[in-house]
């Protein structure tokens, strides 16, 4: 079968049956903007940013909705369709209420702000009113603040499509719109399994960790170390931040092999255990009553010792083993390893058996 093609800015490019326009301009590098555009999410069209000039049609069109079409000829870049985009760059700006954004102070940066940069406009020209549709919410974990909400409802579909937990819904028209849970309450007290995965997608600093924005004021650049989530045996990938040796927060890997960007509220927002100061830095053993900080001999000695006379006194059945969910995967086979040829006992447990 003969290959199918189109002329994307006077080269002729391949495409596969059912591709977008923008899906074979990004394959080839071109750039084309978008804010209400996120690969895992189907088209939805609405930010207009993505639109491009197609010969034969009028008006220009927008490439996420487009459909690629044998012998198309599309052109993304002419001086009409750069104002175009940066009159709506722009008109998205001047909704935010200040020049403060939470995600680009604590992440770096957020999709409105890179392209405010790409096209170098600012948010004075179109000032005016804005939604003030933000409410007090009090979850321990999504900072929500739609007064810098763009409509472009990323939250409410990767909720919907990814999640599939249908936990908000855009409500109001106009000013009027926001974002809400079910009978307008607090997302504590609606379906939301706080996944996070509303504020990943969130093109602005509307969403945010609420953790990692109180870490705003830590100085020194953002470190990102590319991980796997200790918490259970699925293994989802995740990028943990850091500022000047201090662990700020974790983000989902979006094209990680297991969670394809996906992760649950212990994945997301679980480890403050990290930064704790109760974590434990020496043996301890209890002496009269008391937890005493030992050296590892000692507590090595004692511990052999405590092992030998239980399986003495009861029999191997007295001794269960539980690794932790967070131990890596080969202390938790030396565990099992231990428990069975050591202390021949098949009693063995880990949250991450899966
Ligand atoms: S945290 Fe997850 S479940 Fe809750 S609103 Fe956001 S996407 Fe939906
Ligand atoms: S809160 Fe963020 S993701 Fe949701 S509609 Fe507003 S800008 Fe889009």
């Amino acid at each position: 079968m003969s290959e199918l093609m189109m002329n994307l800015d006077g080269q002729e490019v391949s495409f596969q049956r059912d591709e977008t326009v923008l899906e074979v301009a990004k394959r080839h590098g071109t750039f084309v903007p978008t804010l209400c555009w996120d690969e895992r999410l189907d088209p939805f069209g609405s930010c207009r940013l993505c639109v491009v000039e197609v010969e034969g049609r009028r008006m220009p069109a927008s490439s996420c909705t487009l459909k690629a079409a044998e012998g198309m000829v599309v052109r993304t870049g002419s001086e009409k369709l750069r104002k175009m985009q940066s009159t709506l760059v722009e008109m998205v700006l001047s909704e935010n209420p200040d020049d403060e954004c939470p995600r680009c102070r604590d992440l770096g940066s957020c999709e409105v702000h890179d392209l405010a940069s790409e096209f170098k406009v600012g948010r004075d020209r179109f000032l005016g009113a804005t939604s003030n549709a933000s409410k007090d919410d009090s979850n321990p974990f999504l900072l929500r603040d739609y007064d810098r909400c763009i409509s472009c409802y990323r939250c409410v579909r990767i909720c919907d499509e990814v999640e599939a937990d249908h936990a908000i819904t855009m409500t109001g028209r106009g000013w009027n719109k926001g974002i809400a849970t079910a009978f307008d309450g607090l997302l504590m007290g609606s379906e939301c399994t706080l996944c996070g995965q509303c504020i990943y997608t969130c093109p602005t600093g509307a969403l945010a960790d609420k953790k990692m924005v109180g870490q705003g004021a830590v100085p020194g650049e953002i470190e990102v170390t590319r991980s796997v989530c200790p918490y259970c045996g699925t293994g989802c990938s995740i990028n943990l931040h850091s500022r000047d040796g201090k662990m700020i927060g974790v983000t989902p890997v979006l094209d990680g092999p297991v969670n394809e960007g996906a992760l649950c509220v212990k994945g997301q927002f679980g480890f403050d255990f990290v930064n704790s100061e109760d974590r434990l830095t020496m043996p301890l053993i209890r002496k009269e009553g008391e937890l005493t900080p030992v050296s590892w001999d000692e507590a090595l000695d004692y511990t052999s010792a405590r092992f030998k006379s239980i399986r003495a006194d009861h029999g191997p059945k007295a001794f269960y083993a539980i690794a932790s969910g967070r131990a890596p995967g080969e202390g938790a086979y030396m565990l099992q390893k231990f428990t069975r040829a050591v202390m021949n006992s098949n009693q063995v447990d880990n949250c991450s058996r899966g």
